[in-house]
């Protein structure tokens, strides 16, 4: 299959390997597109290890996560400008019929050796 965050490579020789061991992840625009496949595979589990821990959702927030993002089709990921902890990315997606999307500068860091998101910039 392909690879949600880019259609040009297969999710085996992407995102998979991020989801099965978020230590083999290299930079902040690898993250956030493993997050970003993780939406749209709904693997809440990973959105969660991959939050910084100051910022990581609660138990009720991770419901409500994975119930939206269930309910919602998602379309595409466009990288607009990565630096070595900030990526600034659009997410397209469909909801309730009509195109919506995320136009956020995401910051990044490490935490327990791995990298991790942090937040909106
Ligand atoms: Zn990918």
């Amino acid at each position: 299959m392909q690879c949600p965050c880019n259609p040009n490579k297969k999710y085996s020789d992407c995102c998979q390997k991020a989801h099965q061991n978020i230590h083999s992840v290299t930079s902040a625009e690898a993250l956030m597109r493993s997050r970003y496949s993780a939406f749209v595979l709904a693997n809440i589990d990973y959105l969660q290890k991959s939050y910084h821990s100051s910022t990581r959702p609660s138990k009720r927030e991770k419901k409500e996560i994975l119930a939206w993002t269930k309910a919602v089709n998602w379309i595409k990921l466009e990288v607009l400008h990565a630096t070595e902890n900030t990526v600034e990315f659009k997410a397209f997606f469909m909801e309730n019929g009509s195109i919506d999307v995320i136009h956020e500068n995401s910051v990044f860091c490490k935490e327990n050796d791995h990298w991790v998101y942090l937040g909106q910039k």
